[in-house]
């Protein structure tokens, strides 16, 4: 890739990286810069993939001023101010970061920094173990460096004593008693600045679970605020419960086969699912459900429960991308489940999730067309967050 720099950007750089530490240089051996200071940026000689699911537009710009995009669209129609800074993309393709709606151990600084440097530049981490007021000081901690990616928090999933996730992965959870306990506990996790709310719906063997009262309690709670709620669910029996509490989103896809009448029922009311296939190792009929979901119209995000066990990975998610496109997906609907619908179910659209003027300005730039081959989005060349560019190939 080509990139011309005005002199003084370039000095910086090379002021910048000698300042950058070992907790820089260990991650991955990526080299990572600092934006140009400039006013304007101006990003050039590349195919938009805008995250609106419109067709790509070769040989397009994008301006960005103060952190948000001021511009975009084919070179024709964008004029460059004389003071932007260039950055020439040498033909590379220009997408919205991405958003990655189920993640856990996203308060671990290391794992928002290759996140983000890989181009998932937001994480919506769906039950974290620590005491909320930590989640949530973190959470505003960590906002204000964009070399780690922005985190939407959940504070700790919220269950019923002896349920899921304390039983049986000891996993630390918040348990309600009843459904006017649900509405205090709930009230004070939202007044502590839950930026979502998590609950599970997992019976296991014989777990107990939330009643369709206090589920419906907690999401009545939530919805005054108004803030969404997403669900753990594996089983059709809890993906109705769910939608009966009305719930704005499902995690995980359903193991056993919902029903033509269900997935309907979901589309019509917009309650995106989030599938999460390679932490369900892709068993019973998790993929069948995600492909006929679909093919009838759902909404479909990003999540891959990354940071919960080993092996699900931290940074691009390619794996359930790819997952996603084996169920079905075409790879422009896999890279919008990425940006404007993971965006959506973080009531974050009109910041993110697609590269619009106005929008702040998160962008990933890959060298070849992920369109033609998914894998593609593992050749980062180029990371934006909030119009600051943290990584440069
Ligand atoms: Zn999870």
């Amino acid at each position: 890739m080509r990139i011309r720099y005005p002199t003084r950007f370039v000095l910086m750089l090379v002021a910048l990286s000698a300042l950058m530490g070992a907790e820089d240089r260990q991650l991955r051996h990526k080299r990572r810069v600092r934006a140009p200071s400039g006013p304007v940026v101006a990003l050039v000689n590349g195919t938009l993939i805008d995250g609106t699911g419109a067709d790509p537009v070769a040989d397009a710009v994008v301006l960005i001023q103060s952190g948000r995009i001021a511009a975009v669209g084919p070179s024709a129609a964008v004029a460059l101010p004389p003071n932007a800074d260039r950055i020439d993309l040498g033909g590379g393709f220009i997408l919205p970061g991405f958003i990655n709606a189920h993640v856990h151990n996203a308060l671990r600084k290391d794992h928002l920094q290759t996140w983000a440097s890989e181009g998932v530049t937001t994480v919506r981490d769906v039950g974290a173990a620590e005491p909320y007021v930590t989640v949530f000081r973190l959470r505003d901690t960590y906002q204000s460096d964009p070399l780690c990616a922005r985190l939407v928090a959940a504070g700790p999933l919220v269950t019923v004593p002896g349920g899921y996730p304390l039983i049986p992965n000891q996993f630390p959870a918040m348990s309600v008693l009843s459904a006017e306990d649900a509405r205090a506990k709930i009230s004070q996790l939202l007044d502590a600045g839950a930026d979502f709310i998590k609950i599970t719906l997992e019976p296991g063997a014989d777990w107990p679970v939330l009643t369709l009262e206090q589920a419906e309690a907690i999401v009545e709670t939530a919805h005054v605020r108004p803030v969404p709620v997403t669900v753990h669910a594996t089983q059709t029996a809890m993906y109705r419960r769910a939608l009966d509490a009305g719930v704005d989103d499902i995690c995980h896809s359903a193991s056993n086969r919902l029903s033509d009448d269900m997935i309907a029922e979901m589309v019509q009311a917009g309650v995106c699912m989030v599938p999460t296939l390679t932490a369900q190792k892709k068993a019973g009929e998790t993929v069948s459900n995600l492909r006929r979901f679909v093919a009838a119209g759902g909404k479909v995000a990003l999540g891959n429960d990354g940071g919960y066990l080993a092996g699900l990975e931290i940074g691009m998610p390619i794996t359930e991308l790819e997952a996603m496109r084996e169920a079905g997906m075409s790879p422009m609907q896999v890279i919008l489940a990425a940006t404007k619908t993971a965006a959506e179910i973080c009531r974050l659209d009109r910041d993110l999730g697609t590269l619009q003027p106005g929008k702040r300005a998160d962008i990933l730039v890959v060298d070849q067309n992920p369109l033609e081959n998914l894998r593609a989005l593992l050749n980062v060349t180029l990371v934006m967050h909030s119009g600051v560019v943290i990584f440069l190939r």
